[in-house]
């Protein structure tokens, strides 16, 4: 594969990754706003913080990508390496968004009286 070529490729992975996640969060999220909701409900179920459940999934993807680079296929033929590599993709741009998104929000709250900024009852931080 030549630069270019690559080029082209990363073109239509990237496209693909994005139809992936599209379809993928419409399914896991339903009518949720919230595009993280199928991520953080490990943590409002008190079984993992959530990005422990980010890493968890992505080492799942993980273990596949190394079970297919050791053996050179995959038993469980409905997923391909490359469906794989995508969700991985998709993956780290989810827990990316949502990073950023946690960060947002705790930026939002004043720290010590817990109201919104734009709310705050004690000035100390303004
Ligand atoms: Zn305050």
């Amino acid at each position: 594969m030549t630069k270019d070529e690559y080029a082209i490729f990363l073109d239509k992975f990237c496209n693909d990754m994005i139809d992936i996640s599209k379809r993928k969060n419409a399914d896991y999220t339903g009518i949720n706003a919230d595009p993280f909701a199928n991520f953080s409900s490990v943590e409002q179920r008190t079984i993992c913080t959530t990005e422990q459940g980010f890493l968890t999934r992505m080492n799942d993807k993980f273990e596949r990508i190394i079970s297919f680079a050791n053996k050179g296929e995959l038993l469980v033929k409905d997923e391909s390496v490359q469906d794989t590599l995508h969700d991985l993709a998709n993956y780290c741009a989810l827990m990316s968004g949502y990073l950023e998104s946690k960060k947002h929000k705790e930026n939002a709250f004043c720290k010590p009286c817990g109201y919104l900024k734009t709310q705050c009852k004690c000035k100390i931080e303004a």
